[in-house]
């Protein structure tokens, strides 16, 4: 069942009767934590109802490193814990969502001379395998690195050690978790800002919360809900900040923030390059370790290109600004590139898109001095979600787009009142695999990855026989997102619902008529309207997206 009010007429339709509700839980942020939340607050029966103030999955959720993965990183630097949980969620969502979330071979080349050496990091394999409870990784020779990896270069390699982890695209993983909580009765509506939030009644009279909210295209409008869950991520005040602020509130009835206090939201930013396939050529993701500081860095086959990334960097800008590559990032990042693929040649000129996102990394170190002042390095910062009260109000912040399962699961059993509604299906049935039966099995694979039951639907409406030129997508899935997926501007068509506008180095100039047509047909928008949509779309990816 599809949301019926994603649809351009059903959000006009349904907004004014927000206000008739009386919500369980309001979930403010439509990244992957939010969407989690709204999945596993519906399936336990919950009322709930999640407002994003830009496009879903418009923040880190749509701009992160692709993987699925344990994070071999942390692994080294002994988050045991983070690392089992995160293992154990990749092999649970690859079962999950097949296609959407895609097991991926790994090769880690050792150098002479450089670590980690093919001893070292084959230990480490172990215990990552064991978390995992599957025999995975492998030694590979030379000639298996260059059929690889033909640019890689091979000097002093002398050997590599294939390991697996996950990949994914984040935003249409986002958006299908959505979809998910959507057939169990979730809401969830794209731009629209939360404004204010305001308790009705000390929480003891279970008076719950006034949520103001401006939609987009809709005048502001109060909404009553017994239960606020803060999920904006990077967009997080720091407690400690909020509690010295003017919005402490110590007649909420709220657990004491108390040791929660000395947390505080250090926004990272890491930045990525996309390049066509011919130019940096891989069928297995590569792990870099950078020649300047030894950091980690990847290079990943995703949609038929390879991405490069990723930076780690204190974002010192407002969280109110587009986030965007920097110079020096761009030039850190060829500069790896320089090292290891010479034979490459690669300079901006080459480089399709760029992205940048903002890591929404909870310090716990000191409570007084701002954490990076201590000195720990952006990348030894812990990745670890956490779940707070404040002012009567939860928080879920930082971890990763791997562990979205246990992060809303965490959150949602902090929770002290019952939902009305029986207990639904479990996270494991996330998605069940109804696609290796009968009529399913005419249909695209790739459709089957983003659109779960729906696919059928999809493709007896459009059927998906024509795909869009250099691009993993059906022309069929342009119909079916404007028709139902929510899209209010182009941009969420193009750079999240698929990702069109970072495949093509022009945005797709080439699509702009049969677009237009298609926005007439599914929204209604004249010519000026799609004039409008097109030149805001061209300048986001001019702003954010393109290379220096
Ligand atoms: C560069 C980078 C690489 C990464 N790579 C990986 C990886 O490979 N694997 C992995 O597992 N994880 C990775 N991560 C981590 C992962 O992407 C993030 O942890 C995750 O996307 C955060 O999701 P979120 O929902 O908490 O935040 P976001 O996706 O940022 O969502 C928060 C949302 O809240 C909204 N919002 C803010 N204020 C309001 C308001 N007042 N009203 C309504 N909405 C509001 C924002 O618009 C935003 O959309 C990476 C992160 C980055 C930045």
């Amino acid at each position: 069942m599809l949301p019926d009010h994603w649809s351009a007429k059903g959000r006009q339709e349904h907004l004014p009767h927000l206000i008739d509700e009386h919500w369980d839980i309001i979930i403010i942020g439509g990244g992957i934590s939010g969407a989690g939340l709204l999945f596993e607050a519906s399936r336990r029966g919950y009322r709930a109802l999640l407002l994003e103030k830009n496009d879903f999955a418009s923040g880190s959720s749509s701009q992160s490193s692709k993987l699925v993965h344990g994070g071999i990183r942390y692994l080294a630097s002994g988050q045991l814990g983070l690392t089992r949980k995160a293992v154990q969620a990749r092999e649970q969502l690859c079962q999950q969502l097949p296609g959407l979330v895609e097991h991926l071979p790994l090769m880690m080349p050792h150098y002479r001379g450089q670590l980690p050496s093919r001893l070292s990091f084959r230990a480490l394999m172990w215990v990552y395998d064991l978390l995992a409870g599957k025999k995975y990784h492998r030694g590979l020779s030379v000639a298996d690195i260059q059929k690889a990896a033909p640019t890689l270069r091979s000097q002093q390699c002398y050997a590599a050690t294939q390991f697996e982890d996950a990949i994914t695209d984040d935003a249409r993983l986002t958006l299908r978790v959505l979809l998910e909580a959507a057939q169990l009765g979730g809401k969830a509506f794209n731009y629209c800002t939360v404004e204010s939030t305001r308790l009705l009644k000390s929480r003891h009279e279970d008076g719950g919360f006034q949520v103001t909210v401006k939609p987009e295209d809709y005048p502001a409008i109060q909404l009553e809900t017994r239960q606020v869950i803060h999920a904006t991520g990077a967009w997080t005040s720091s407690p400690r900040e909020r509690l010295e602020g003017k919005h402490s509130d110590s007649d909420s009835g709220a657990p004491a923030a108390g040791s929660d206090a000395a947390i505080r939201v250090r926004p990272l930013r890491g930045s990525h390059l996309l390049f066509p396939q011919k130019r940096l050529p891989l069928t297995k993701g590569i792990c870099l370790i950078h020649p300047d500081d030894n950091r980690l860095l990847f290079a990943l086959p995703w949609q038929g290109y390879t991405l490069v990334g990723t930076t780690d960097i204190d974002h010192t800008s407002s969280m109110d600004d587009p986030v965007k590559i920097q110079e020096a990032e761009q030039h850190y990042l060829f500069k790896a590139l320089k090292h290891y693929f010479p034979a490459s040649k690669l300079t901006p000129a080459d480089c399709l898109s760029t992205w940048s996102g903002v890591r929404p990394v909870l310090s716990l170190k000191n409570t007084r001095k701002k954490a990076h002042k201590d000195g720990t390095m952006p990348s030894e910062e812990p990745r670890e979600h956490k779940v707070w009260w404040q002012d009567g109000q939860l928080y879920l912040c930082g971890g990763k787009l791997t562990t979205f399962q246990s992060m809303a699961e965490d959150a949602i059993n902090q929770l002290a009142f019952k939902p009305q509604a029986p207990v639904a299906k479990p996270w494991p049935e996330l998605g069940a695999n109804s696609h290796n039966q009968g009529e399913f099995l005419l249909i695209p694979e790739s459709l089957h990855q983003m659109y779960g039951p729906d696919a059928l639907r999809l493709h007896r409406t459009i059927p998906a026989d024509q795909k869009i030129v250099a691009t993993p997508y059906y022309k069929a899935e342009l119909h079916w997102a404007l028709a139902h997926l929510g899209v209010v501007h182009l941009d969420d068509l193009l750079l999240r619902r698929t990702r069109i506008g970072l495949l093509y180095a022009d945005g797709a100039e080439s699509l702009k008529i049969e677009l237009a047509q298609l926005c007439e047909q599914y929204l209604n928008w004249d010519e000026h309207q799609f004039e409008q949509e097109w030149t805001r779309y061209q300048q986001i990816r001019q702003e954010i997206h393109h290379a220096l």
